[in-house]
């Protein structure tokens, strides 16, 4: 098979500029949904999460998402990241490269990254809840209404209701609340 000939610098410079003028007609982009994992401790019975299969990120893509949202934010100062799963706090090691990654790379491009997630809330401890408050990361938290009515909904893989769980580290959130 006969090889494609290199494009002259005059053809990719046009190239570049093409797509500099169609990325500028493009909404930047202000916020990511990370799914960083697919697996959970739970199983609601509403839950689009097919499978719960042990699937985690790699450390790789999640590096090219923070790379690609710093990019694509183009000249929005503060875009956003927001932790789903699964169960987020099941990829914790993910979370906090993110965190990590995503804090020192923002610098270079003057901005600052903004954390959020949505968890079931039965994995919190002070590890986790501490490194929230650390890096600011707001968190959305389910609970489905009463003991019974949550627990009909939201349960644990072994069957167990969660709202115990979740209650019961309600204390423990609040004392880390920013
Ligand atoms: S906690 Fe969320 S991800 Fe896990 S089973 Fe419930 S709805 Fe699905």
């Amino acid at each position: 098979m006969t090889p494609y000939p290199e494009p002259s610098f005059a053809t990719r410079c046009a190239v570049a500029f093409k797509q500099l003028l169609v990325e500028q007609t493009f909404t930047p982009v202000q916020l990511i949904d990370m799914l960083i994992t697919e697996n959970c401790n739970c199983r609601c019975d509403y839950c689009f999460i097919e499978g719960k299969r042990a699937r985690t990120m790699s450390e790789e893509i999640v590096r090219a998402t923070v790379d690609f949202l710093l990019l694509k934010s183009r000249h929005q100062k503060k875009p956003e990241i927001l932790f789903l799963g699964g169960e987020p706090l099941l990829a914790f090691d993910m979370m906090q490269l993110t965190v990590d990654y995503g804090q020192r790379q923002a610098e270079r491009y003057y901005k600052k990254l903004v954390f959020s997630m949505t968890t079931n809330g039965t994995l919190f401890d002070d590890e986790k809840l501490s490194f929230c408050r650390r890096h600011g990361i707001k968190f959305l938290l389910s609970i489905d209404g009463d003991e019974e009515t949550h627990n009909t909904h939201r349960k644990f893989a072994d069957g167990r209701g969660t709202y115990k769980a979740v209650a019961d580290r309600i204390p423990l959130m609040k004392q880390y609340q920013l």
